[in-house]
């Protein structure tokens, strides 16, 4: 397998210092650079907690990054203000991008895969890297043929940046694509507290909530007269995204289309 130069966006960070070992710990896998927006013109080893790991530089200019180094794929790992500008940027550069990083918008994705058919190049964009939470997805989605009336109760550490999450709304969205619409509830429904029945999507309900000493979970309730179902994903920790991010990085190369959703690549 011929190997795949790799720059990393958040290096720093929760997932991005996972995908740093991933990266380092795949044979056909080779680190050429990070993009941080901090520590600038330093090299990743002289970083505090990187002692010890491959000499690559670290830019916070994303084009000077993309001008001075080799590479195939950019794995974003940041925040959804810097994601969508450096997923434009990469693809301007004829660079992959695998992203991770949640909180985009509908135009953004659409842009992106307008981008992708004109350059003819590969991008994936998950918002949940974890095989068993695609497996949730695509079990709640068979669910939702049979069960019109769903709640969505998805929960995530309190560092989350965006709500609901990006895994929340994905779900909805294929489950919209096999339910009947319906306005779930009594009709005549009021909160005596703001929020109290969460988001509403297309009549369903998303809940979103944050504690410490949570990672990723979600659970997708379905009720019909006398019968609940639930279906339900947990990551306990953040090495549980990273076969996802590697089965991205190897198929992005042999793709030159816009791909949203894991789902969407796994057999
Ligand atoms: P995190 O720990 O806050 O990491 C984000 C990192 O990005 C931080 O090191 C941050 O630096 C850095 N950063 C901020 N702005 C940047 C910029 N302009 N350029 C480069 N780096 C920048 O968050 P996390 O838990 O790792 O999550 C990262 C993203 O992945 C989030 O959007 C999260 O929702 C998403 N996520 C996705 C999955 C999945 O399976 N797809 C799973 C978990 C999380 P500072 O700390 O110095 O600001």
């Amino acid at each position: 397998m011929d190997t795949i130069k790799i720059i990393i966006a958040g290096p720093r960070g929760r997932m991005g210092r996972e995908a740093v070992d991933l990266v380092m710990n795949t044979e056909h896998f080779e680190l050429t650079a990070v993009l941080d927006h901090k520590n600038d013109g330093m090299m990743l080893s002289d970083v505090q907690g990187f002692q010890g790991v491959t000499n690559v530089p670290v830019y916070t200019d994303i084009e000077k990054c993309l001008q001075n180094t080799e590479a195939d794929v950019l794995i974003d790992l940041t925040t959804p203000e810097a994601g969508p500008y450096h997923v434009r940027t990469a693809l301007n550069y004829n660079v992959r991008p695998v992203v991770g990083t949640t909180g985009f918008t509908k135009e953004e994705l659409q842009e992106f895969e307008e981008t992708c058919k004109e350059k003819e190049l590969g991008c994936i964009i998950a918002p949940n890297f974890a095989i068993g939470a695609v497996l949730m997805m695509k079990f709640s989605q068979m669910a939702a043929k049979y069960f019109q009336d769903v709640e969505i109760i998805e929960m995530h550490h309190d560092r989350k940046l965006d709500a609901p999450s990006g895994t929340a709304v994905k779900t909805a969205e294929m489950i919209s694509a096999v339910r009947e619409a319906k306005k779930q509830g009594h009709p005549n429904e009021k909160e005596t507290i703001e929020g109290a029945r969460g988001a509403d999507y297309n009549g369903m309900h998303i809940h979103s909530v944050r504690l410490p000493g949570l990672i990723a979970h979600q659970q997708v309730m379905f009720g019909s007269d006398g019968q609940t179902i639930t279906i339900r994903h947990d990551s306990y920790n953040r090495a549980s995204f990273m076969s996802g991010v590697k089965v991205a990085v190897e198929t992005v190369m042999k793709q030159n289309t816009f791909v949203y959703g894991l789902e969407n690549i796994l057999d």
